[in-house]
């Protein structure tokens, strides 16, 4: 799957731009604040429906405006489909796909795309929130029936939040209202925890090669499911255990008001040769086993038999040669699309030289062809 054309009507500092994309790799380089990270995000926009870098989407007009829109046409196994949004402050964002009207719930994660930023680095410093975010989004795009049961998950807990918070203030201590929330809560989060350790297994397998490339050999990296829920190593047992933590948790949680156990709290961690990464692991080694998650997500998708198109922010500016030589290769290999900015002169000249690319100039929300 492949981009061709992407139009922007005033989103963020572009009033109006037309582009045609290179099927492969497109390269936008210009100085710092010319618009280079508000032209992926309108690409990730177009075909996730969501921003990478804030959920405000008033934020996304241009000053003074206060709607923009976004078209564009993708081309899928020799077929084109044209789709175009519309926004308007305090209205919900309009869909059009190939001339009908999608609800967002059906649009989101329809599309694989994948975006590495800066910010990414986030995922191994940050707290757990992240890394279950990134689980979850990946989970969904792979497969839509995960993006359902987390979307039942969060509603059962929520109502059985409500009830634990409805009891709070009584004495109540009989426990047979939970346990049809509990029945419910405990199948979903089984489910979920099982897909997540799947998706794990799947991703470390596909993103260590990348890892070892990057590290130039001699570094292994892991990754492993942090759950919440006591089950041992066997995930035979995750109902049982979640039904009898739940039990045991009722009179903290009926204090707390919220649900203590499940897949909403668990983590995951990464180490690179058995040491954890989140706590030791080098600005350069965090760089490049975020790098290796995302580009094992691209082989995820491949397997499926779908290209990703791989949105890459500043990537350069963090890498040393050995490591953006690696990406290169990758990038120049590869058979989906690539949308690639940088700031550096001396990576859009490389860029230049590529075969089967395209470069483009940024400068003050324009944008043109080099
Ligand atoms: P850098 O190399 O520093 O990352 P960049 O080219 O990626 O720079 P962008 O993040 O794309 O820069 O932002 C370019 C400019 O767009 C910024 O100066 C910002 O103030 C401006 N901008 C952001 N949102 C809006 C908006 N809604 N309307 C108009 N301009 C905006
Ligand atoms: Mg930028």
């Amino acid at each position: 799957m492949y981009l061709t054309t992407l139009n922007l009507f005033t989103f963020r500092n572009y009033r109006r731009q037309e582009l045609t994309f290179h099927p492969r790799i497109n390269i936008f380089s210009g100085l710092n604040a010319q618009g280079k990270t508000n032209l992926l995000e309108a690409v990730y926009f177009l075909t996730v429906s969501r921003s990478f870098r804030t959920n405000q989407e008033s934020d996304l007009p241009s000053f003074g405006s206060d709607s923009f829109s976004l078209k564009g046409a993708l081309q899928k196994k020799g077929e084109r489909s044209g789709i175009e949004l519309y926004y308007r402050v305090s209205r919900a964002l309009r869909i059009v796909l190939n001339g009908k009207t999608v609800p967002r719930s059906e649009y989101i994660y329809r599309h694989p795309v994948v975006i590495f930023t800066p910010d990414d680095l986030l995922l191994i410093k940050e707290g757990p929130a992240r890394r279950r975010r990134f689980l979850d989004t990946e989970g969904s795009r792979l497969k839509p029936l995960y993006l359902r049961r987390l979307r039942d998950y969060s509603r059962v807990l929520r109502q059985r939040n409500r009830v634990l918070k409805e009891r709070r203030s009584g004495r109540i201590v009989d426990y047979s209202p939970m346990e049809p929330w509990d029945e419910a809560l405990v199948k979903l989060g089984g489910i979920i925890v099982r897909e997540r350790i799947k998706l794990l297994e799947a991703l470390q397998t596909q993103a260590r090669p990348h890892y070892g490339a990057l590290s130039g050999g001699g570094e292994s990296l892991s990754l492993h499911y942090r759950p919440t829920i006591k089950y041992g190593d066997d995930p035979a047992f995750i109902e049982q255990s979640f039904q009898e933590q739940l039990r045991e948790g009722y009179r903290t949680e009926l204090r707390t008001g919220s649900t203590m156990t499940g897949p909403h709290l668990d983590d995951f961690a990464v180490t690179i040769n058995g040491v954890d990464a989140r706590k030791f692991a080098s600005q350069g080694q965090q760089r490049s086993v975020v790098l290796s998650l995302k580009i094992g997500e691209v082989e995820l998708f491949k397997k499926t038999g779908e290209e990703t198109i791989l949105l890459l922010d500043d990537i350069f500016s963090e890498f040393d040669e050995k490591r953006s030589a690696h990406l290169l290769q990758f990038l120049s290999e590869r058979e989906g699309q690539s949308f690639i900015t940088t700031a550096s002169p001396q990576w859009a000249g490389g860029g230049r030289r590529l075969r089967r690319a395209r470069a483009f100039s940024v400068h003050g929300g324009k944008i043109r062809i080099d």
